[in-house]
């Protein structure tokens, strides 16, 4: 697996490629199979998308956070722009972020793939045998 030298215009590639559910390596699998349901290993070129059971952590850092700047950036721009009853608010701001969430999740999980991806985490399960010496 050879990768391009790191550049802005690769790191933003890959994860645009990831935020459509692509692998980052090939770029053709597809991550998912339904709305929560992870391929465990791309269709395409074989690489596996999360080998420890706890790297989907980061995927969920990046939906929880992403869902709050959201949240907390609509809320005080609205209150500031278009001053809306404060009960209206919260309803519509908690509403988005639970929305948001399920929504994004998928997303979030691909693009860490994809940063994993740019730190040269991915691998086939041959690779990763070869690399880790488990042969
Ligand atoms: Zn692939």
């Amino acid at each position: 697996m050879t990768k391009q030298p790191n550049s802005i215009l690769l790191t933003i590639r890959k994860l645009m490629v990831g935020f459509l559910l692509r692998c980052p390596n090939c770029e053709h699998g597809a991550m998912f199979t339904g709305l929560f349901n992870m391929n465990p290993v791309c269709p395409h070129c074989g690489v596996r998308f999360e080998r420890l059971s706890g790297e989907s952590v980061g995927g969920m850092f990046i939906n929880l956070g992403l869902a709050e700047v959201l949240s907390l950036g609509g809320f005080f721009i609205s209150q500031l722009l278009l001053k809306p009853p404060i009960l209206a608010q919260v309803i519509f701001w908690v509403s988005f972020n639970i929305l948001f969430v399920v929504f994004f999740y998928r997303h979030s999980r691909a693009m860490w793939v994809a940063i994993a991806y740019l730190a040269n985490g991915l691998y086939t399960d041959e690779e990763y045998a070869e690399k880790t010496g488990q042969r």
